[in-house]
């Protein structure tokens, strides 16, 4: 008899692979730059997060460089215990500086922000609202509370409202960017409902942070809102990995004591926060990394708006709609051919028949590569109809 975890995992990985819907990393060299190289060939990176172009920046390289000499490797332990370094405390007061907030409590992912935040504030007998297209880690975070979790319909303020009971503790969340779609939030409309029924108001800016608003200080800037709990993370345009969670002085006191991501995990490293310090200098003086992207964004819209596929998104954040996931595939592979790397997004990440090529510019990016992205599109779509 074959054991019950080997079948179920067996079971698993064939009705993915019979659904075409395999997925496998790859060792990618360059990944955070526009040129990649995998297998020996060379690419054009269209699928990275780095918005601004942080990542492979060399002074933001030697800022953690610079970190390392002064801190040393690890934290040594959680922020509770001995991990919590001036490195840490700097990065708390430059993210309350910029973003308006009193305080700011720092996560090793965006993952873990997320799901602690929805962990330590709510509890039985509490009402979530969720986007229905909100991240994994919010909706699986959602899923696993105590709290009676109701979703509305994607951007639909009304439905939302529809939903949103007065009573209880209840606490609404949404994206500032949606990370498949690149469309924003209205977010003025939400916090005015969320306020009018007295509920709280959590926004996840992942993909607005560094790139929207003066001095990048995000969607919520954008919309003159200012939310009650606003998670930023550092995978993006920052360049690094990390995250925070911005909220009021009890709120803050609360997270630290209370969110188990935080409480039971052994700190960023201290020179990571030293660098993430350096990039939020860099993301609030920079201005002409914001102004880059739109530059490209209006080039990338002079090139394909015209073309099935194309949707128009102020973010750089460029879903290309194809539909069918086999279709996607192929095309997504004659790219490749042509020397481009684009992501192709599938179910159970989008929805059913929403299959799409994700591109994504950054800073970093030039009109070339913008020209080449639209030829060999646009041939690859002719090719795989
Ligand atoms: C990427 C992302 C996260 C997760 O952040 P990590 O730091 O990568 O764990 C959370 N929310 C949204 C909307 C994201 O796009």
């Amino acid at each position: 008899m074959t054991p019950a975890f080997k079948s179920r995992i067996e079971g698993a990985l064939s009705q993915r692979a019979q659904q075409g819907l395999s997925r496998r990393t790859q060792v990618i060299f360059s990944g955070n730059q526009t040129e990649l190289e995998c297998d020996g060939k060379r690419y054009i990176n269209f699928s990275a997060n780095d918005y601004l172009g942080l990542a492979n920046d060399q002074s933001l390289v030697r800022a953690w460089q610079q970190g390392l000499s002064l801190y040393g490797c690890g934290s040594g332990a959680s922020p509770m215990v001995t991990g919590f370094s001036p490195a840490h405390s700097n990065l708390e007061a430059a993210l309350c500086d910029w973003l308006g907030f009193e305080r700011a409590i720092l996560f090793g992912s965006g993952f873990a922000a997320n799901q602690a935040m929805l962990f330590s504030l709510l509890e039985k007998g509490d009402f979530l609202y969720q986007d229905k297209l909100n991240h994994a880690s919010l909706q699986e975070a959602g899923h696993l509370s105590s709290a009676t979790m109701k979703r509305w319909k994607h951007n639909d303020t009304r439905h939302l409202d529809t939903l949103l009971d007065a009573k209880g503790c209840s606490l609404v969340v949404t994206e500032g960017v949606f990370s498949m779609d690149g469309d924003l939030a209205p977010l003025a409309n939400i916090a005015q409902v969320a306020k009018q029924k007295n509920a709280w108001l959590a926004i996840d800016d992942a993909h607005g942070i560094g790139v929207l608003g003066e001095e990048g200080r995000g969607s919520c800037d954008l919309a003159a809102i200012k939310p009650e709990l606003l998670v930023v993370t550092f995978g993006k345009a920052f360049g690094l990995s990390g995250a925070a969670i911005l909220c009021d002085q009890s709120t803050g006191d609360y997270l630290a004591q209370f969110a188990r991501h935080h409480v039971y995990s052994t700190a960023i490293p201290p020179a990571q926060a030293f660098a993430l310090t350096h990039a939020i200098e860099m993301i609030r003086t920079q201005r002409w990394r914001r102004e880059k992207l739109d530059e490209l964004q209006q080039t990338y819209a002079l090139l394909l708006k015209n073309e099935a596929g194309y949707v128009d998104t102020s973010t750089p954040i460029k879903p290309w709609i194809i539909g069918d996931a086999q279709r996607t595939m192929a095309v997504s592979e004659h790219c490749r051919q042509q020397g481009l790397w684009l992501t192709a997004i599938r179910p159970p990440t989008v929805l059913q028949g929403t299959s799409r090529l994700r591109i994504t510019l950054t800073a970093n990016h030039n009109t070339e590569q913008l020209k080449v992205l639209a030829r060999s599109l646009l041939q690859a779509m002719g090719e795989s109809k």
